[in-house]
């Protein structure tokens, strides 16, 4: 009976280590599982989303959370799934809402974004806010201490590549999508694909005069080649290219429909008043087509 017993321990003894391991499910209810290692966060359902991604080397984070109090609740989750640093924080945009917890991780992180990036943190930054921030009675405030405006430390154009441990980061320049500095990641051995502000999940985007759906829909083209199995965009559940599909209908059918009433004569102020598209009813952001609507009027009027 003796060497049995110990021939089952030996066996055990892995699959312990192996079961033993963190899942989501301890790190709580606002994280989700997406592959082995790879957990996304999100305080509130429109909350921006934060990726933890481990790696034999550290641990990679796509986006620093919402505000200051989800940035330190993923650091307690990276905390608690790994004794390893955060090495690396990739920006898929600059706005405060993806990169006011920078000064949770960084250092030791190292901030990687788009071109323009980091100028566009420093014109949006106001020590106002900031003061009112730290000042806050509540969990936010705790959160705060310690708060500083961190830029990015890297800035690319057009592609990177970063490899990590194991994993492979592939970083894409999104044009005119949402922000001055849109970034999409593509980890291919995964198959995961992050695809910054560019896409909502039922959600109207708030589309800036800058902005342009011709190449948005070209940035989606291009998301959509790489074959992706997880869809991750900047705010919203984590799905799959249905999330690409939708926006791309969504757009497509906008630009139709404006092309036509532009035919017929009406003016942008009538088709604001006039126009619907079918299966949008339950999105969310409806004050926000008025813009979309304005962006393809440019679009199909070249202004
Ligand atoms: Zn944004």
């Amino acid at each position: 009976m003796k060497p049995k017993l110990v021939v089952s321990i030996l066996l055990v003894f892995p699959l312990w280590l192996f079961t033993s391991r963190v899942g989501a499910q301890d790190l709580g209810p606002k994280f989700k599982k997406i592959k082995d290692g790879i957990f996304v966060y999100a305080g509130r359902p429109s909350d921006s989303n934060c990726t933890i991604i481990q790696t034999q080397e550290g641990v990679a984070l796509i986006d620093s959370g919402n505000t200051p109090p989800d940035s330190v609740a993923v650091m307690k989750a990276v905390k608690q799934l790994t004794s390893q640093p955060v090495r690396l924080l990739i920006n898929t945009e600059p706005h405060s809402d993806h990169t006011t917890g920078h000064f949770v991780f960084s250092p030791p992180a190292i901030i990687v974004a788009a071109a323009g990036a980091g100028e566009s943190m420093r014109n949006a930054y106001d020590p106002e806010r900031a003061k009112k921030m730290m000042a806050d009675p509540g969990e936010l405030g705790a959160a705060s201490k310690g708060y500083r405006l961190i830029t990015p430390h890297v800035e690319y154009r057009d592609k990177a590549t970063i490899n990590v441990g194991e994993r492979t980061l592939e970083l894409f320049y999104l044009k005119n999508v949402h922000s001055e500095a849109d970034t999409a990641i593509w980890l291919p051995k995964e198959r995961v694909l992050f695809t910054a502000a560019s896409v909502g999940v039922k959600r109207f985007n708030n589309l800036r005069p800058f902005v342009s759906i011709p190449d948005t829909l070209a940035a989606i083209k291009m998301m959509k080649a790489l074959n992706p199995e997880v869809v991750i965009p900047g705010h919203g559940d984590p799905g799959t290219v249905k999330i690409l599909d939708d926006m791309e209908r969504y757009y497509n059918s906008l630009l139709d429909r404006v092309r036509q009433m532009v035919k017929q004569g009406k003016s942008l102020d009538e088709i604001k008043k006039e126009l619907r598209i079918e299966g949008t009813d339950d999105w969310e952001g409806k004050d926000r087509f008025a813009n979309n609507i304005e962006a393809a009027y440019r679009a199909v009027t070249g202004s």
